[in-house]
């Protein structure tokens, strides 16, 4: 089995999932006593977000660049970044290390084929849906069209992973909005919908929609488990 980097706090609220999701997807394939070798390196979320919103991403990749190195020499043997978001940095990322790096839109992608879909929604922060390093990817790679909410609800969604979401806040009123929200992307074609930032699975799930919903955390942590054993 190989370990693990992962690149967490983006926000530990989302990377306790990942750890939790690593360590069952081993258990439940190697069964045992056996868990995953894995390395988890925190960064303070309050500079990160501070970062983001003054746009500072060059500061930002040099942040996860240097994140990514620690933990290759710390024994790593791949890295996840534990973030949608921050995926803007991965050519950062993947330019300083000799380990191999899982993109999470390329899992998402793999993901998202399987289940033979060609148009999905996305929803992310407004730096996920408005770029393009997250749906370029799934365009180029994949063949797959990416829609994304209108202006207004795209500051909802926003507003939301960063008000509630990243401080563990769930509440119905949120869930609704959000609910409301992928209906109209249903509307518009999407044939499913990408759960696009690590902590919206901790309010939407499967069971709230009727299209298929990719959770990226546990798509990514899952994939993450088999390359780690070679799958
Ligand atoms: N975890 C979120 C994501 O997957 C948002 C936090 C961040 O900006 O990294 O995009």
């Amino acid at each position: 089995m190989k370990t693990i980097g992962l690149i967490g706090g983006m926000s530990w609220e989302s990377s306790a999932v990942y750890y939790e999701i690593i360590n069952q997807k081993v258990k439940e394939l190697l069964g045992g006593f056996h868990s995953c070798k894995s390395i988890m390196l925190t960064v303070d979320f309050a500079e990160i977000e501070s970062l983001q919103h003054k746009g500072q991403w060059n500061e930002l990749c040099n942040r996860m660049a240097e994140a990514a190195r620690t933990l290759e020499k710390a024994g790593a043997a791949m890295i996840v970044l534990c973030t949608n978001t921050m995926h803007i940095c991965s050519h950062a990322i993947e330019k300083t290390i000799n380990i191999p790096f899982l993109h999470i839109a390329r899992a998402t992608g793999m993901a998202i084929r399987q289940q033979g879909l060609h148009k999905v929604g996305l929803l992310g922060t407004a730096f996920t849906m408005e770029k393009p390093f997250y749906k370029d990817i799934l365009r180029e790679e994949f063949g797959i069209e990416v829609i994304v909410p209108d202006e207004e609800d795209r500051s909802t969604v926003h507003r939301i992973i960063y008000d509630e979401l990243v401080t563990g806040k769930i509440t119905e009123a949120s869930r609704e909005r959000y609910r409301r929200i992928i209906k109209n992307l249903e509307k518009q074609g999407a044939q499913g919908v990408i759960l696009g930032c690590t902590e919206i699975p901790l309010l939407i799930s499967q069971d709230d929609m009727s299209i298929p919903v990719f959770d990226t955390t546990r798509i990514h942590a899952e994939k993450a488990v088999e390359m780690a054993l070679d799958k």
